[in-house]
């Protein structure tokens, strides 16, 4: 291992550390739970495949609830999980949720275009809010969104489980600390090759779309890799499978200018396997492949430097995160205004692929 690697290593490690101090914890308002109650609501790939067995291995928080519309569903959950039946909820009864001690947070794992009725529903309920990626289908969702939570008090963090992840937090040391100079040039894809053919992800009025599913990813790259946030963008749309493809995009190439003068040069797609993030530096360059991936995030700089973290389980770490500062009434790493900046900048992609021409933010 080199120097550089050893450096990389241990500030993350220490920082870490200063943050689960005793003498932090003690400063901060606390819960008298040691683990916070999280309902999942939409019992479908994400919720099943990722996030339920990742709250098996959670410290902070762990599986009480659900919210579904799937009676069918039901049992078999109960029999994994072990969930109560004053725990389960439908998408009718979901606001009754508020008299129920037992859920802390609500965790909306729905398509795009239902995120933003839950989160309100369950703010207004009283209960912290996990949402997932993207956040909403327009600004105004997120904005109203965010003023939900904020007027009810409640927390909101939305499920970028890459900003928890120690590789992807390397990279973005790099953008802070500049040991190359500065960003010249990004180019980062996100994408794999979808095929069902009749799937909210290709329904327009749900939220569909490779840009808001996978293009986060390789937009969450450049936005990270430079810490900055673009000012103009020039996007194309397009597809080669038109007659499942023919609400939304099977494929969006899209180009970012940055204040400083970076550029960046992203792809994502339901079409193309695609999964890195490359930045060139003044003085430098750094590789990361996979870089979006639930596990095996790697990467390597110019100097020698490699980055390979390894963690047991992406989502656990995420959620484990976020139920320590809820628990400790802290800032969550993630907000719902980080959420926006990404559809902020998802609007102007549209936008200028519709037009075909650029568009400043
Ligand atoms: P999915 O299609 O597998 O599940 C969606 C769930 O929503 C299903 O249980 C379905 O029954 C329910 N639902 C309720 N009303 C619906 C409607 N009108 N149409 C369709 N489904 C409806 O989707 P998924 O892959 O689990 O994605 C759910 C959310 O999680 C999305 O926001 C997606 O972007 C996100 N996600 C995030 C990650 C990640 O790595 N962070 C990975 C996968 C999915």
């Amino acid at each position: 291992m080199n120097q550089r690697r050893i450096f990389i290593k241990n500030t993350l490690i220490a920082g870490a550390a200063a943050s689960f101090s005793p003498s932090f914890l003690m400063s901060a308002t606390r819960t008298n739970k040691e683990k916070l109650g999280v309902a999942l609501v939409g019992l479908g790939y994400y919720s099943t495949d990722l996030l339920a067995p990742a709250l098996q291995l959670t410290e902070h928080c762990e599986l009480k609830g659900i919210v579904t519309g799937s009676p069918e569903k039901i049992p078999v959950w109960q029999e994994k999980y072990g969930i109560q039946d004053k725990n389960i909820y439908n998408y009718e009864n979901f606001d009754s949720i508020a008299n129920n001690e037992e859920i802390d947070i609500i965790y909306v794992v729905l398509p795009p275009s239902m995120h933003m009725e839950y989160t309100v529903r369950a703010a207004n309920a009283g209960k912290h809010v996990w949402c997932e990626k993207p956040m909403a289908t327009s600004v105004e969702e997120c904005t109203t969104m965010i003023n939900a939570c904020k007027s009810n008090g409640v927390k909101l963090a939305i499920g970028y489980r890459c900003q928890h992840d120690p590789n992807i937090q390397a990279y973005m040391k790099v953008a802070k600390e500049r040991p190359f100079g500065k960003v010249k040039m990004i180019t980062s894809a996100a994408g794999y090759f979808d095929g069902r053919t009749d799937h909210w992800k290709q329904k327009k009025d749900l939220g569909g779309g490779a840009m808001g599913d996978m293009g986060v990813y390789a937009l969450q790259g450049a936005r990270l890799a430079t810490g900055e946030e673009p000012i103009s963008v020039l996007a194309q749309a397009s597809t080669t499978r038109p007659e499942i493809y023919h609400e939304v995009e099977e494929t969006m190439m899209f180009q970012l200018e940055f204040p400083s003068g970076a550029l960046a040069s992203c792809q994502t797609s339901f079409g193309i396997q695609m999964n890195y993030l490359h930045v060139n530096y003044e003085k430098g360059w750094l590789k990361m492949e996979p870089h979006s991936s639930y596990n095996g995030n790697k990467g390597s700089m110019s100097d020698g430097t490699i980055i390979n973290f390894s963690i047991n389980s992406q989502q656990a770490k995420q959620m484990d995160e976020d139920a320590w500062s809820i628990k400790n009434n802290q800032n969550m790493l993630v907000p719902g205004e980080e959420g926006l900046r990404d559809i902020r900048v998802v609007e102007a992609i549209y936008k200028s692929a519709r037009q075909n021409c650029v568009v400043k933010l």
